[in-house]
């Protein structure tokens, strides 16, 4: 297999001289690890034994000499560790890692209805402290992946700081397993955002032809409703995730469920609001 490109895999299962095609294309790689013990991340994951082949599976890609990124999935069971989840992925010898918040969507959706998922306020204050840990504290980059209207400027734009980190909605198109066209992943739970079967429609007829995708283009951030049209990062944020914000309205313009109850408890940051919105 030839790679290139950003990659998002589980690595359970990764062996030596399998990952030459990672680094002869210097492909960007980005692991699921959601606890620094076998108890938690397995949880998580619903696969047993999968912590340690994860943890083999990374340092086969480091000794291969690759930066893998760690992705860190927030919940009340992992929310204790990410300090040391931190200081596991610099020992590893990760390029980076990712704090993400837990989308509400298929097996996510049924854990923001339990206990498990972190109340928008909880969130919103430890991406602040996380903020301010990742600005002075680890030899890696860290990433706390919550909209840029709660992200410091520095770290946005700063040198220490991570990027806009946004999605890459407009330039991106998804190949599910059965060979279908998606607008991403999504597509596995949202059939209106599967584009046709690669066997039976060409790729360019699909990228420069399908309905949903020119109206990507053209339309976000434009047609951004809610909290995401009254928001001064729109042009940069895209609304967050345009497929998460199809799933929970039903069109591609409703706005971030994060940065809609965050407004709604008072959250959200009115420095980031046109000023008739503050
Ligand atoms: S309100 Fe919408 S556009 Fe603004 S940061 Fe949140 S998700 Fe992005």
């Amino acid at each position: 297999m030839r790679a290139s490109g950003a990659f998002w895999t589980r690595v359970a299962g990764c062996r030596k001289g399998r990952n030459e095609s990672f680094t002869e294309n210097r492909a960007q790689v980005s692991v699921s690890l959601d606890g620094v013990d076998a108890a938690t991340h397995e949880w998580l994951r619903g696969v047993q034994g999968c912590f340690q082949a994860t943890l083999e599976g990374l340092q086969q890609l480091v000794q291969a000499g690759l930066k893998p990124q760690l992705v860190f999935t927030l919940i009340r069971r992992n929310v204790e560790q990410v300090t040391p989840i931190i200081l596991l992925a610099e020992r590893l010898g990760a390029g980076s890692i990712k704090f993400n918040l837990l989308q509400p969507t298929e097996r996510g959706a049924l854990l923001h209805c339990s206990e498990e998922a972190l109340t928008v306020r909880e969130l919103v204050e430890l991406g602040s402290r996380v903020e301010r840990q990742a600005a002075t504290g680890s030899h890696i980059p860290i990433l706390f992946h919550h909209p840029p209207a709660f992200r410091p400027l520095s770290r946005l734009f700063g040198e220490s700081g991570g990027g806009c980190a946004v999605c890459g909605i407009k330039g991106i198109l998804g190949v599910l397993h059965d060979g279908s066209y998606a607008l991403c992943g999504i597509g596995q739970s949202t059939p209106d955002l599967v584009f046709g079967r690669a066997d039976r429609v060409s790729l360019a007829a699909v990228w420069q032809g399908h309905p949903v995708l020119q109206a990507v283009r053209r339309d976000l951030p434009a047609r951004l409703q809610g909290i995401c049209r009254a928001c001064l990062m729109q042009g940069i944020c895209l609304g967050s995730c345009a497929a998460q914000n199809y799933y929970r309205h039903g069109n591609l313009w409703g706005p971030f469920w994060f940065c809609e109850q965050a407004y709604q408890e008072h959250l959200f940051p009115a420095t980031r609001l046109r000023p008739e919105k503050r």
